[in-house]
């Protein structure tokens, strides 16, 4: 691949590269394509989420008030909305909503859905063929001696920035299973500590993710008795994340938040590997239609699902190769080659991304918690930035039908001392003068 055929051809790269705050629309975004998956396959997996629900109930007491179903709630922000409107001086016209994955059970991330549905289909095909599980079983059977005997026989091996560890490693090493996690250079400290506690193998690298991930995966390969999770192009994963819009439908239904040509729904996701907010958009598009949008939203110094889907080269670009160094505080994104999976199936069902600088989601996390009371690690907050420049480009989207819907991907497990540094960061940058995005 040749950078200088590459900008001429697609000439947004140099945003890309000089690290400028960007927005992307996708050219083919709404044509026809075939996609990988179906709508049988979400609810595939929505069938074996209920099937573990009395497992999860039983072993994770905190999901016991959803009877063992992990789901995060949708939230209004309407005070939120007067403090985005005044820091960008511009009326969002529409209705602003949380979709609070940081507060999801168990890792308190996105992760909780993809990582933990990885797993659980994991233990589910060892219990049946190894064990004696029938699908029509109490599945809190899972948590007895007789099997917790049969997974120590097997494991179950992750590579992650953080959060995804953290979901996997919980939940693998309570069934049971042999548990390793590689850990990043970006991964933070009390993430690690608790997956120790909770009697996970933590190794630790010097590198970044993307150089992490092959170690991991070649580990796996040696023992036919581990599962390897792989967060670059893993279909449980992606479908994990799917399930995600059968139930926001239902939230939607309940708070009358209509979906149709006149009333678009506009959703931003913060996008790392591209895993996560690409199984929520295909979700989302499958159970939702036409008139709900995604937006993801990146770094301005790792754009990479931006930079493959950009280009058309997916996987086969990283942001190293356009000489970005790949930083960013924003652990949970900090992953500089897209998903081998991500921009393949999100090629038309993505409208756009943006990509903006690290002190914009500092900003967020402090409004959000004075405003709302709400607290999100900075990751969390990214799909605030995409809000500005997606009206910008596309005022029929800031109408007063509209629901524009953050989604708040992590945070609810940061430690106080994280929370405070995030706030106290976020309250000096709101004091600065910053400069108008619109
Ligand atoms: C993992 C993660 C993301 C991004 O998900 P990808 O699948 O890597 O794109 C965003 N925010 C948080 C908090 C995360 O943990």
């Amino acid at each position: 691949m040749n950078l200088e055929t590459l900008v001429t051809e697609y000439p947004q790269i140099k945003d890309l590269i000089t690290e400028q705050p960007t927005f992307w629309r996708n050219p083919d975004y709404a044509l026809k394509a075939d996609l990988p998956f179906s709508k049988a396959d979400i609810f595939d997996a929505v069938a074996r989420l209920d099937r573990f629900a009395p497992y999860l109930a039983k072993v994770f007491p905190e999901t016991m008030v959803t009877n063992g179903i992990i789901e995060s709630p949708l939230i209004s922000l309407d005070n939120m909305q007067t403090a985005w409107e005044q820091q960008n001086h511009h009326e969002l016209a529409g209705h602003l909503y949380l979709k609070a994955d940081s507060e999801l059970p168990i890792s308190g991330s996105i992760k909780s859905r993809g990582g933990i549905y990885e797993v659980l289909k994991f233990a589910e095909k060892i219990a049946t063929t190894h064990g004696s599980l029938a699908y029509m079983d109490d599945y809190s059977v899972l948590a007895t001696d007789e099997f917790r005997q049969l997974f120590a026989d097997y494991g179950v091996i992750v590579a992650s920035t953080g959060n995804l560890a953290l979901s996997v490693g919980i939940v693998a090493a309570t069934f049971g299973f042999e548990t390793t996690v590689y850990m990043s250079h970006d991964a933070r400290q009390w993430k690690k500590d608790r997956l120790r506690e909770n009697g996970v193998t933590v190794k630790e690298f010097n590198t970044n993710f993307s150089a992490v991930i092959p170690k991991a995966r070649a580990d796996a390969a040696l023992d036919p008795n581990i599962h390897f999770v792989d967060d670059e192009g893993s279909n449980d994963l992606f479908l994990g994340y799917a399930v995600a819009a059968v139930r926001l439908q239902k939230q939607l239904k309940e708070q009358q938040i209509k979906v149709d040509q006149d009333h678009p729904v506009i959703v931003y996701l913060p996008a790392g590997v591209g895993g996560s907010p690409s199984g929520v958009t295909f979700g989302l598009k499958t159970i939702l239609g036409p008139h709900v949008h995604a937006i993801f939203c990146e770094p301005t110094h790792v754009p990479s699902v931006t930079l493959g889907m950009m280009t058309k080269l997916n996987d086969q670009i990283s942001v190293y190769d356009i000489g970005l160094d790949g930083l960013t505080a924003a652990d949970g994104l900090a992953v500089g080659r897209p998903s081998r999976l991500a921009g393949k199936v999100m090629r038309t069902l993505l409208f756009g991304s943006v990509t903006f600088p690290d002190n914009d989601i500092y900003r967020y996390v402090a409004q959000l918690q004075d405003t709302q009371d709400i607290i999100v690690e900075p990751s969390a907050a990214a799909g605030f930035t995409g809000i500005a420049p997606t009206i910008k480009n596309m005022p029929a989207f800031n109408t007063q039908n509209a629901t524009h819907i953050v989604w708040a991907t992590g945070g609810s497990m940061m430690p106080q001392s994280e929370r405070e540094a995030n706030y106290a960061k976020g309250q000096q940058l709101l004091h600065q003068p910053k400069k108008v995005l619109i």
